[in-house]
């Protein structure tokens, strides 16, 4: 069993955190006030390729592992939230890299890798969010084109988005699976961007309304198959949930870090509170849950790297790291007295932060559905031990 990261792996991860503290945190102010990414920033964050995470290199992007892109998210975990919302691999890239033809790979893939077109992912509507197959936007064939007609809630990276992977039923006959396709566009006329959402947490995420009113596209806008649209989001799904574990491990470390330092300099009835034993319980806590988030997110991202479909892995890291970051958020907070509720410190924003983690790409429930389904119907063997090995 192999648990050490290779030492390039601990050089990106040193040069990413490197970069957090000096070129993101000093921004954190602006992307709050303003709500938005300063394009500085991005255009660093293209410069050092960190848009190219997980697209192959055939294709302008960097071609790393998942193992890798978490090394690498979980790096900037550390910094504002909203940024890994950009600086970040996306759901459309993946779905293209999964069930793009060569031409659609070519058309955006490269784009996406430089950073040059920033793309959303448009599946969530008002009456339809832990139940996709709920959604109504529609896509109805014309003769050889396609129109469609609907509304997105919650879309990220909206904002400055230039490509929108879109879900629309082609056939309201069935529900979800066979009913359900996904188009890529480019923007044009048909596609409204609403105004910026003010979240709590994830500031300059870019969320927003995406509307689609006789949106037209044509066969060659379809990704994968007409009626393949839930093989595609399956895909998505698994990688948007890895990923956004491998971000909650970030903040969980982070919380950890700033908590640790605070114990050490704060002074009440004469000592340091580190050397209380409730203000020690906690960091123990903390690091508890930071050393099994790490194992449960590079177990699923290393499954991933072997072509397996660890369903089950990434359900349980994402469920635990998202929660284990609430919990190491929470503590930070208590640790640091009123310093913690300060919109001076980053503990503040660590706590607003995280929040959104437990509820995107499938709430924390409707993980531990899954999760419990899976073990219900495959019994604890199989769905707790592929390969044997636990
Ligand atoms: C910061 C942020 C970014 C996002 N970005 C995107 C994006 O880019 N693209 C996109 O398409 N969407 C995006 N979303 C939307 C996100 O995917 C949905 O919010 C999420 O799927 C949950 O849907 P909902 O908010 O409608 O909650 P609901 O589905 O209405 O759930 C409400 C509550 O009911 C519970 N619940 C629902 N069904 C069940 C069940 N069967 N069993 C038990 N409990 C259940 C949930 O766990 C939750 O607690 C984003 C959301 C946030 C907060």
């Amino acid at each position: 069993m192999q648990y050490e990261l290779p030492e390039a792996l601990v050089q990106v991860r040193d040069n990413l955190r490197r970069f957090v503290a000096e070129e993101i945190e000093p921004r954190a102010g602006v992307i709050e006030e303003t709500n938005d990414i300063p394009d500085a920033l991005l255009a660093k964050a293209a410069a050092l390729g960190l848009f190219g995470l997980s697209i192959p290199e055939e294709y302008g992007g960097s071609g790393t592992s998942e193992v890798a892109t978490c090394v690498a998210l979980e790096a900037l975990g550390h910094g504002p939230g909203g940024v890994t919302f950009y600086v970040a691999p996306s759901a459309p890239a993946a779905a293209i890299r999964f069930a793009g033809t060569e031409e659609q790979r070519r058309k955006y893939l490269p784009a996406l890798a430089r950073g040059d077109a920033i793309p959303a992912f448009c599946l969530t509507e008002a009456g339809a969010g832990s139940d996709a197959a709920g959604i109504k936007t529609r896509a109805v064939r014309q003769g050889d084109r396609w129109v469609i007609n609907g509304s997105k809630l919650w879309i990220s990276r909206a904002r400055r988005a230039g490509v929108f992977l879109v879900s629309a039923v082609t056939d309201p006959e069935k529900r979800g699976k066979g009913g359900v396709t996904i188009f890529i566009l480019d923007k044009r006329p048909g596609i409204t961007v609403g105004k910026a959402d003010r979240l709590l947490g994830v500031a300059g995420s870019g969320s927003a309304e995406v509307s689609f009113e006789n949106c037209e596209a044509s066969d060659a806008d379809v990704l994968g198959t007409v009626g393949g649209g839930f093989d595609v989001l399956k895909f998505i799904l698994g990688r948007a949930r890895l990923w956004a574990s491998a971000r909650a491990v970030g903040m969980c470390s982070r919380a950890l870090e700033l908590s640790v330092a605070y114990a050490d300099a704060r002074v009440q009835f004469g000592k340091k509170i580190g050397e209380f034993q409730a203000i020690k319980l906690k960091l123990a806590d903390m690091a508890c849950d930071l050393y099994t988030s790490r194992l449960l997110l590079y177990r699923a991202a290393a499954l991933f790297d072997q072509d397996l479909d660890p369903v089950q892995e990434v359900s349980m890291a994402k469920l635990f790291c998202t929660e284990a970051a609430g919990r190491a958020a929470d503590m930070a907070v208590q640790i640091h007295g009123a310093m913690g509720l300060s919109r001076e410190f980053q503990v503040e924003r660590l706590y607003r932060d995280c929040r959104a983690f437990r509820i995107i790409d499938g709430t924390s429930d409707l993980q531990r559905m899954m999760i419990a389904s899976n073990v219900q119907k495959r019994g604890i063997g199989e769905a707790l031990a592929p390969g044997g090995l636990v």
